[in-house]
């Protein structure tokens, strides 16, 4: 898929104000750091669209941004636990968890991980959370330009250890590097897939 037009749409944190237009989405979501703006930026061939919404709090909020007039591309502010009031459950924020059990446009959501790291666990409770809600996902692991492609494949595999003593299936998963622009038309060719194309 050829990037034509990338616009910035809206942002809020409330998933009630999200647009009403029924455009397929794809939502990006992941630690903070974890190179999502990069990614965006790569993903549209555009400098800093990510950051066009950038004001303070921007973290917070949910960015719509309009790709070729047809689909939306959701930058989700990075994830973390949040407390529940006297209880040690641990629980995702609300809204988070809100957008992803009320957007009906959602198609796939993309979770992304630094490839250096080992397994984390928010990581791996938060794949295990969109599994158990029936919210379809990949993983993106970023910053790839980072490793050898021997060392790259022994993070691949040990994601797959962990994710496959839960699953039946290791999810569709891409590696990428923003900086050196590896598995750009992969990312932007699944979503045509998926937009029918
Ligand atoms: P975000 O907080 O997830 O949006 O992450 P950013 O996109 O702002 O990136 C966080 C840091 O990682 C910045 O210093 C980036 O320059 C760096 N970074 C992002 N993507 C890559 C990549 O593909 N390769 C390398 N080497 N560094 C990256």
């Amino acid at each position: 898929m050829q990037i034509k037009s990338a616009e910035f749409v809206m942002s809020n944190s409330d998933v009630a104000k999200c647009p009403k237009s029924m455009l397929p989405e794809y939502a990006f979501i992941g630690r903070s750091n974890v190179g999502k703006s990069s990614l965006i930026n790569m993903l549209t061939h555009r400098k800093s669209l990510a950051k066009t919404s950038g004001r303070p709090g921007k973290t917070q909020l949910i960015n719509h941004f309009l790709i070729n007039k047809n689909w939306h591309l959701v930058d989700l502010p990075g994830y973390g636990y949040a407390r529940v009031s006297k209880s040690t459950k641990k629980v995702f924020q609300k809204f988070i968890t809100a957008y992803f059990s009320q957007r009906k446009q959602l198609v796939t959501a993309f979770v992304l991980v630094d490839i250096r790291h080992e397994p984390q666990p928010i990581d791996l409770e938060f794949m295990q959370w969109l599994g158990e809600n029936g919210i379809p996902f990949s993983i993106i692991f970023t910053k790839a330009d980072k490793l050898k492609p021997k060392a790259i494949d022994n993070h691949v595999e040990k994601y797959k250890h962990v994710l496959l003593e839960t699953w039946e299936d290791m999810p569709n998963y891409f590696v990428t590097s923003s900086s050196k622009e590896i598995g750009k038309d992969d990312v932007l060719n699944y979503i045509d897939e998926l937009n029918g194309n």
